[in-house]
């Protein structure tokens, strides 16, 4: 391709509406474009590089025994009535009405198309394991549509569902699209992490998430590099604390007066005390539709509450704090003096180390006053406990004791066990070899394709622009004249171009007659993992210059001996992903 011919609108300044480094060079790069909130243009330089992702997907899919089809976009309301998602899924689902009137839904996943599907043609226990995947687009009306590719309302993705007989075939197909992604990223030259997940709304066991490092992501993981525990922060868990206090004697409950302080730093150093003994408490709200109920929460003062590990547990569709007139209401006290101890006709919920907290504080439910020397195994009405707190770097790993490390990143890839949810609301049977009905068991997997070009930018650029890996990069090479005036520069750049498009080297010759500073910040920009000058003082001793965009390292080669230094880098740079 000749860059005089590439449609690449190339922008020197960063636009207003770039939130993050990969929205900043996806637009600089004259590769997306944004039509609407969410809504983008793949320009044909991003549509390159969505092809070759796609084309490692889909490999390392049908290596595993997956089967590609394709399902429509426009699903009828009914299947999704059938699941009971139609209500569940809530407003992210985008849906339309058609000239009779009836309801359809924008596919966001294909869970009950494909049900439908397989519950339709397969019947026997010989049909099964199947494994069946897309690559299509799907549609999800974000609140908040961001981050460019990261968050948008309509996307590409790869989703491969699998139907077993039982579990024991769900756990094979699971470790099957495990080794796939693995694969996958590994040859997109991600850095990644596979994470335990949270399976959220989706539903399901067993989940993971395959996450490119990058200090710009969205999610948190926790990991432990003594024992490979990793987890997403919204699941992770860790070892409980305190244990070594209770060795103290417990004392007399007793009221302080502690006026006016309401927030954990008062208090403490009020009472001259430290946070991890106050009995932090929270009221909150578990909201489904119109209906709401309080729920109080207690946790230490030093920990988080992990909303998505409270709201799990509630199995309720919202999770908000309580306003102050609830919190009165409940506890008889102003905001900030709330405490569990007398509590009554309320669901109370306890994190797993509450009771080992020995001679505690908590509010006494009375404005201006704490308890302290609260010993929440003698004082606490009856309550739930559970683990609650969101898990920190430094806290200690639950399985070896290590402290724990934190990472920034972003998911691109997810697998879920799913079970029979599934085909248990849409009665997808087979009759086993005994002849009994039996449900089908189901797998989901899916990897955000546009998500996969961004995070890969995010994890590699640098001030000038992106760093391709090479095997996702839109083009391999660029050739760059520096003279575009000398007509035999321009004849030598020529025949290097044909001779490398000859051997199948993906090569772009910069022939636009521009000063040679504009088409050096294009390469470094658009970010060709090698770029091929010829400089009119190298080109004096017969030489050209052959730079790698990754390590800027720069070599003099022969020009006779250019196509094949380039073939064996290429080569070279392949190794070790495929
Ligand atoms: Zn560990």
């Amino acid at each position: 391709m000749r860059m005089s011919q590439l449609f690449v609108p190339t922008l020197r300044e960063v636009p207003a509406e770039a939130e993050t480094i990969s929205h900043q060079y996806l637009l600089r790069a004259g590769m997306i474009r944004r039509i609407a909130a969410g809504i983008y243009t793949y320009l044909p330089l991003a549509q390159r590089v969505l092809e070759k992702i796609e084309e490692i997907v889909r490999e390392e899919m049908n290596k595993q025994g997956g089967q590609e089809l394709k399902m429509p976009t426009l699903h009828p309301a009914e299947l999704w009535q059938e699941s009971s998602r139609w209500d569940a899924y809530g407003r992210e689902l985008f849906r339309l009405r058609d000239r009779h009137e009836r309801d359809y839904c924008l596919g966001p996943t294909h869970e009950e198309v494909i049900t439908d599907l397989v519950r339709r043609e397969v019947n026997s226990y010989r049909q099964l394991p199947l494994l069946l995947y897309q690559i299509q687009t799907k549609f999800r009306d974000e609140i908040r549509p961001r981050f460019g590719l990261m968050r948008g309302r309509e996307f590409t993705m790869k989703d491969l569902y699998s139907f077993d007989r039982d579990q024991d075939g769900l756990d094979v197909s699971y470790q099957k699209m495990y080794d796939a992604y693995s694969a996958i990223f590994r040859r997109c030259a991600l850095k990644f992490r596979v994470v335990e997940a949270d399976t959220g709304a989706i539903g399901g066991t067993d989940s993971h998430e395959f996450i490119v490092v990058a200090d710009t992501g969205e999610d948190e993981i926790i990991y432990c590099e003594a024992c490979d525990y990793a987890a997403n922060v919204e699941r992770a868990v860790a070892a409980l604390a305190g244990e070594e206090d209770t060795a103290e004697p417990l004392k007399d409950l007793k009221l302080a007066s502690t006026p006016g302080m309401t927030s954990i730093d008062d208090v403490v150093s009020f009472l001259g005390t430290e946070p991890q003994r106050l009995l932090k408490t929270l009221v909150y709200l578990a909201i489904d539709g119109e209906a709401y109920k309080p729920v109080v929460v207690v946790l230490r003062g030093d920990r988080e509450v992990n909303e998505i590990k409270l709201q799990n547990h509630l199995g309720c569709m919202h999770l908000a704090l309580a306003d102050a007139q609830t919190v009165e209401e409940i506890t008889q006290a102003p905001v900030g003096f709330a405490g569990p101890v007398g509590l009554k006709d309320v669901r109370i919920i306890i994190d797993a180390e509450v009771p080992t907290v020995v001679n505690g504080i908590c509010g006494a439910n009375r404005a201006d006053y704490h308890w302290i020397n609260v010993n929440p195994q003698r004082d606490f009405p009856p309550a739930e406990i559970m683990d609650l707190r969101r898990v920190a770097a430094g806290d200690k790993c639950h399985f070896c004791g290590n402290p724990l490390k934190s990472d920034r990143g972003i998911e691109v890839g997810h697998i879920f066990k799913l079970g029979t949810k599934y085909s248990v609301a849409m009665d997808a049977t087979f009759l086993d070899e005994a002849g009994r009905k039996k449900p089908m068991v189901m797998g989901c997997y899916g990897i955000g394709i546009p998500r996969t070009m961004a995070a890969a930018i995010e994890q590699n650029h640098d001030e000038n622009g992106i760093i391709w890996p090479l095997s996702i990069a839109p083009y391999q090479v660029v050739i760059i004249p520096v003279n575009s005036k000398n007509a035999e520069h321009m004849e030598l750049a020529e025949d290097l171009y044909t001779r490398m498009n000859r051997v199948g080297i993906e090569v772009v010759l910069d022939d636009r007659d521009e000063r040679a500073g504009v088409k050096f910040n294009d390469a470094d920009l658009i970010g060709f993992p090698l770029r091929l000058t010829l400089g009119p003082r190298s080109l004096k001793e017969g030489k050209v210059e052959i730079k790698d965009r990754a390590t800027g390292k720069v070599t003099l080669v022969e020009i006779g001996e250019a196509v094949a230094v380039i073939k064996d880098r290429i080569e070279e740079m392949g190794k070790g992903w495929a």
